[in-house]
């Protein structure tokens, strides 16, 4: 293992340009369940509860499920692996960080630069008018003893801002993902199955640019036949060590 860790420290050092594709698997850690994992959320529920055509024809359903999982993130803390990313963009060696999830902790971690091409769980928006509203305000109008919430303005149903499944992703998060596997010259994937579509595509247009790709994750993924390096074992202590070799090759002291 420490070889690899070396190994990804010195291309991570040598590179201009690093953008890591975070999944759930990276804040398992932080004591949220991912779907596919071992331990994975699908093992549990039915996965028909995350698409757009469950949520429209059972709002109340869908809204029950999203309030638990809410409960969970609100009170979830990053962790080292979080804070080791956050601590690569600070030291000028890491430009982005696409993630699947929408949970914030990379924002809460201190990373700058992130692409959340599933939404997030911040706001909800209404189905009907289009309006945004805080996630705060959407369980405000819950407490008030609307259920499923809806719209204040139109009375239009109101949906979490993550991106259920059919449902499109948002175009902007999108563009600059293309962007930034394009132009990237190493692509790490952290906690990832690499299942779910288009965030798979994104190594595979990074290898095609020339970039050098780097799979972190518990269990085998699709791509790790492509991955020049693929490490499996806990996001936490692997990016923990990373970032010290890094710091070691680069003179940077302390933490
Ligand atoms: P996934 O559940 O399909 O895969 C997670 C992967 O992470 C698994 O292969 C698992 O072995 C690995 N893993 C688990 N714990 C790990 C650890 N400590 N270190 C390293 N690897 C670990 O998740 P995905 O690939 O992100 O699937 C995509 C979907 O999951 C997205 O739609 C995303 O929105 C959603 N999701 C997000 C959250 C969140 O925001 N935290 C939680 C659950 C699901």
């Amino acid at each position: 293992m420490s070889k690899e860790i070396d190994r990804i420290a010195e291309m991570i050092v040598s590179s201009k340009r690093v953008v890591v594709l975070t999944g759930a698997g990276i804040s398992t850690e932080s004591g949220i369940p991912d779907f596919r994992g071992p331990q994975g959320l699908w093992k549990r529920v039915d996965p028909k509860i995350g698409t757009i055509e469950f949520f429209r024809e059972h709002p109340d359903e869908f809204w029950r499920f999203q309030l638990d999982r809410l409960k969970e993130m609100m009170k979830a803390q990053p962790n080292r692996a979080h804070y080791a990313l956050a601590e690569l963009e600070k030291m000028g060696k890491l430009s982005a960080i696409i993630t699947q999830n929408v949970d914030s902790l990379h924002f809460k971690a201190g990373s700058k630069n992130v692409i959340e091409i599933h939404g997030n769980l911040r706001t909800a928006k209404c189905i009907e008018c289009g309006k945004v509203i805080s996630i705060e305000e959407a369980l405000k109008i819950i407490e008030e003893g609307v259920f499923p919430p809806k719209c204040r303005t139109c009375g239009g149903l109101l949906k979490t801002g993550s991106v259920l499944f059919n449902e499109p992703i948002p175009e902007e998060a999108l563009t600059r993902a293309y962007m930034e596997s394009e132009m990237c010259d190493l692509m790490m994937a952290i906690g990832t199955s690499l299942q779910v579509y288009p965030a798979a595509y994104l190594p595979v247009i990074a290898k095609r640019k020339g970039a050098k790709f780097i799979i972190i994750n518990m269990e085998p993924t699709p791509l790790d036949e492509i991955a020049d390096i693929v490490v499996h074992g806990k996001a936490g202590d692997i990016l923990t060590a990373v970032v010290e070799k890094v710091k070691e090759k680069l003179g940077v002291k302390g933490s």
